[in-house]
C-alpha cells in the first residue's frame, strides 16, 4: 500500500510563510526517493491556494483543508464547503481531528456527516480517530475506536472507499505533548483499527491506509512507519519546518 506522510499546520503560518515553507519542502523532497509515497499538506484555509501553487506539477504532493462543513453553501458563518476547498486547490480534507472533537466540541454524528458529505463532493478524506488518556486508562480503546469508526465509516459500507478514505489513528494524549505512543500501543491500536475497518467497510477495509499521528519526529518516524498496519504518518509540530518534515517524509 502507498504510504501517506501528511503535515497538519493547524493555525500556523501566514500566506507568505506557508508559500515559502511549501517551496522549501518541494525543493527538499526533490532530492529524496519518494517512490510509493504521497505527501500531503493541510495548511490553514487562507494558504491553501498558495501551497497548491507551490506544488503545481508535482504528483507526489497534494494539499488539503483542515475542516469543512457538510453543505454546499448557505448561512453557516465561519464555515467552508468542500467545493470551496476544491476551488482553492485542495484534494483532501481532515475530519474528526481531536482538536475539533475536544476543543470545538464536534460530535461523532457531525464528523460522520462531514466525512460522507466531503466524499460525495469530490474530496478525499482523512478521518481522525483516537482515545483520550482517561479513556485509555479506563481500558476503553476498543469502545472509542468502534464508536468513532462505526459512526463515520459504517454508513459508507456500500461505497467504494479505497483511494478516497484514509484513517489517522491519533491518541489524544500523544498529540502535541512530545509523548509518542510506544510500538506496542501503536501495534495494538492499528490492528484494532484494521479489524474494525474490515467490519465496517467490508472488502475495502483492508485497503484503507491507517496513519499514526502524535508527536512524530524525525527520530521516531522510521520506527513508526515500519510497524504493521502503519501506512503513513500525520505530523503536526514537526511539519512546520520544511527540512524537518522532508526528513520524516523521506524515512
Ligand atoms: C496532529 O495535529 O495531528 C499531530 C499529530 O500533532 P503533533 O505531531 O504535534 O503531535
Amino acid at each position: 500500500m502507498q504510504k501517506i506522510i501528511a503535515a497538519n499546520w493547524k493555525m500556523h503560518k501566514t500566506r507568505g510563510e506557508a508559500a515559502q515553507t511549501a517551496k522549501d519542502l518541494a525543493a527538499a523532497l526533490a532530492e529524496k526517493n519518494l517512490e510509493g509515497r504521497q505527501v500531503l499538506v493541510f495548511p490553514p484555509f487562507t494558504a491553501i491556494a498558495d501551497v497548491a501553487a507551490a506544488f503545481a506539477g508535482k504528483e507526489v504532493l497534494a494539499v488539503g483543508g483542515q475542516n469543512c462543513y457538510p453543505a454546499e453553501q448557505g448561512a453557516y458563518t465561519g464555515e467552508i464547503s468542500p467545493g470551496m476547498l476544491r476551488d482553492a486547490g485542495a484534494s483532501w480534507v481532515l475530519t474528526g481531528h481531536s482538536e475539533r472533537r475536544h476543543v470545538l466540541g464536534e460530535s461523532d454524528a457531525f464528523v460522520a456527516d462531514k466525512t460522507a458529505f466531503a466524499l460525495a463532493h469530490g474530496l478525499k478524506v482523512m478521518l481522525c480517530v483516537g482515545e483520550t488518556l482517561d479513556e485509555r486508562v479506563a481500558g476503553r480503546l476498543h469502545e472509542v475506536l468502534s464508536r468513532q469508526l462505526g459512526s463515520a465509516v459504517g454508513p459508507l459500507a456500500q461505497e467504494r472507499l479505497a483511494g478516497r478514505l484514509a484513517i489517522a489513528y491519533e491518541p489524544v494524549w500523544a498529540i502535541g505533548t512530545g509523548k509518542v505512543a510506544g510500538p506496542e500501543e501503536v501495534l495494538e491500536a492499528h490492528a484494532e483499527t484494521r479489524r474494525l475497518l474490515t467490519e465496517f467497510a467490508g472488502a475495502d477495509g483492508s485497503r484503507l491506509p491507517i496513519l499514526y499521528g502524535g508527536s512524530v519526529k524525525a527520530d521516531n518516524a522510521r520506527m513508526l512507519i515500519g510497524l504493521d498496519n502503519v501506512d503513513g504518518l500525520l505530523v503536526g509540530g514537526a511539519s512546520l519546518e520544511a527540512q524537518s518534515f522532508a526528513q520524516i517524509a523521506g524515512v
